[in-house]
Formats: structure tokens, sequence, C-alpha cells
């Protein structure tokens, strides 16, 4: 298969390789023995990686991964349950729509854009309100990038008897999750991100124990990943339709990132993809929001620069001509931009990315001698 026409620089969807996409050329029939052993064959790899095959189960769900999201917490929290969110960043925002929605009583410590949640503050709120049965964080908050102290709050939760929710959906696959060592009671992600399969679903790692008591939680047939579980496991199908070719290509990418090491192997190509960005994007004169203890392999935010010649828009559209797709930022108090680490992207890709942006600067005429302060 040809080179492809751009790469996605993106928190995803994300470049797959073409074996990938490949395993996509074939149709399955969705009720088939076939089909229903790769089904198997992920949820269980999915558990492996988590070291999670004796506490947890993995239920996969149809969508995006903010489905899964909704879908976990529904089934999870229960009419006399209320939820801490942990909130910096957009992801951790969605969290508190979806309990809108739910009508799921929740109360927040919001750190803003870009600083983690100090485990001390969430100990505090724990032991004061005894009515917050459960916390939920962001892995990696992608909108900045930040990589948050998730082992330090699951230290904290357990500690003082509370259940924790993940959203991993940007840093599972990379970044090391050992049940063991991190306990959570759910973690989610989907195919399309660090395990760079395609778009199409997403799964939940829910503790046994606690799924089995959610039943009539969910308010949404389609969403209630208790019911998903239990068809799941009399039948070994989905209900309903399931995502096949998102499926199957899904079970070649986890082929593909054995093959890689697993998320040691892929951390390492992730890491020596943004070392080399960062460092690149600082010899040009960019500066990164965050500084470097909190910089994630994921995806990096970077300042634009002061000079008003720099316009995301036109700076965008001349990466993508010359074969590169990066990201808006989202942050709300400063102009920014971000490049994703993740997905089939290597030493060579970032090479030609640098030498792309250098080209580009010069055919804007931006000025890069005065660019903001990384924000300590
Ligand atoms: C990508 C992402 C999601 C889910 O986004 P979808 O567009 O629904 O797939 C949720 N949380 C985080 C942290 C993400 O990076």
């Amino acid at each position: 298969m040809s080179q492809p026409k751009y790469f996605l620089l993106t928190p995803g969807p994300i470049t797959t390789t073409a074996s990938v996409k490949e395993a996509m050329l074939e149709d399955w029939g969705s009720w088939d023995d076939d089909f229903n052993q790769v089904t198997q064959e992920i949820r269980s790899k999915l558990l492996k990686t988590a070291n999670a095959e004796s506490s947890h189960v993995c239920v996969p769900l149809q969508g995006s991964g903010t489905f899964a999201v909704e879908a976990t917490l529904a089934t999870l929290l229960g009419p006399d349950d209320k939820l801490l969110i942990l909130m910096n960043g957009a992801y951790g925002q969605r969290i508190a729509k979806i309990c809108d929605y739910l009508g799921r009583p929740y109360t927040t410590i919001d750190t803003g854009d870009y600083l983690p949640p100090n485990p001390e503050a969430v100990r505090k709120i724990l032991e004061n309100d005894l009515s917050i049965t459960t916390v939920a964080i962001v892995h990696c908050e992608t909108s900045s990038g930040i990589l948050n102290p998730v082992e330090a709050i699951a230290e904290v939760t357990q500690s003082l008897g509370r259940r924790l929710i993940i959203d991993s959906m940007s840093a599972f696959g990379a970044l090391s999750v050992d049940a063991s060592k991190l306990p959570f009671d759910a973690l989610i992600s989907s195919a399309n991100k660090c395990f760079e399969g395609v778009p199409g679903f997403g799964f939940s790692l829910i503790r046994k124990g606690l799924l089995k008591q959610c039943k009539g939680n969910a308010h949404s047939l389609s969403m209630d990943l208790y019911d998903q579980w239990i068809y799941m496991e009399k039948t070994g199908q989905w209900r309903y339709t399931p995502p096949t070719h998102a499926v199957a290509a899904f079970a070649q990418a986890m082929r593909e990132h054995e093959i890689e090491g697993g998320t040691s192997g892929r951390l390492a190509r992730y890491t020596r993809n943004r070392d080399q960005l960062v460092a690149g994007m600082r010899d040009m004169g960019f500066r990164t929001l965050l500084e470097d203890q909190w910089l994630s392999p994921i995806i990096v935010t970077f300042m634009s620069p002061e000079d008003p010649a720099f316009e995301f828009k036109h700076f965008y559209q001349e990466l993508k001509h010359r074969g590169f797709v990066i990201y808006p930022g989202k942050l709300t108090q400063t102009e920014s931009f971000r490049i994703g680490c993740i997905g089939q992207i290597d030493t060579p890709q970032i090479n030609q990315l640098l030498t792309a942006i250098k080209d580009v600067l010069a055919v804007m005429n931006v000025d890069m001698s005065n660019t903001e302060e990384t924000i300590q």
C-alpha cells in the first residue's frame, strides 16, 4: 500500500499501518463463531494488558470513546452515588456534562487549563464529604497533553474506600496500567488511540464484583454495559450490530502492539517522537505550554508565536500540503496548537515534520524572536 496522503499528528483517529487497514477487507457475520473468537481475543488481550484478568472484565461498546465513557458512568453510578470529578480540561468537563444528562450528582476540583489535581486536596474533599462514592480522573488530559498523577490519586481513593473511574482514552496501550498497582474500578479507552486501530468502538475494564451489582442502573438500553456484558458472556456476541471491520482491524492492531513490545515498546517510540519533536520545536523558538515533568508522550501543546504573521489556519493548510495534519489548541487563555506523538509515526516522519514547519514559518514570514515563556 502506498504512503498515506498525510500523516495524522492528532489525538485520534491516528495514522494506522497498511496491515491494519488490510484487515478490513473481509466481511464478517456478526453472529458467526469466527467473529466471536475475534471479539474474545481482543477482550482477553485488553485485560491482560492491564494485568486485570482475575479482577476485571472487558466490556466493549459500539461508538466513539465518549459513548464508552457515558455508558460506564451510566452503568456504575446508581441513584445513591455521587461523583467527584478531577477536572483540568475538556475531557474532565465532558464527564460533568454526561452527569448532567444522567442526573447524577457530582462535585468537581477544577484546576483550570493545565494544572494537575493535588492528591492532598482530593483526600480532604473525600474526608469531608462522605456522600462521594466515586472519583473520576482523566489519565492523559488530551486537551493540553498533561499527564495526570493517576497513581497518587488511586492511592487516596483506595485508602478512603472510594471507587475510581479513569478515562484512559489517550493513554492505555502506551502508558503502563497495572491493576495490581493502580487500583481502579473502571478504565475506559477506545480502538483508535494508542492501540492504533480504526474508530468504531470503545471499551471499559470494570471490576467484576462491582459490575455484578450494577443491574438496573443505566438510563438507556444501548448504553447499559451490565446488559452488554451479560449478553456477551452468554452468547459470545455483541448486543446489536457490532462494528465488525473495526473489530477485525483492532485484532490486527493488537498483534502489532505485541510485536512492538507491548505497552513499553509503544511508549518508547512515542517518547522518542515527543523528545525529538519538543527539541526541534524549541530550537525554532517555540515554547511548550507545560514544563517537562508534565509533558505526555501522547500530544504536546505549543504556544503560538506572538508575531501576528502567524495565523493557525494558514499554518495548518501549509503543513497539510506538506503531508502533515496537526490539531488546533483547546486552551481558553492562550493561543496554541497541538501536535500528536501517537500513531504510525517514527523518527523519519518527525524529521520531515520539523523540516516542513521550518519551511512554512519562512513562507509565512513569522518572526520567532518574541515567543511566550513556558508556564511554570
Ligand atoms: C479521545 C478522547 C475521548 C473520546 O473522544 P471521542 O471523540 O468520543 O472518541 C475521551 N477522553 C479523552 C481523554 C480522549 O483523549
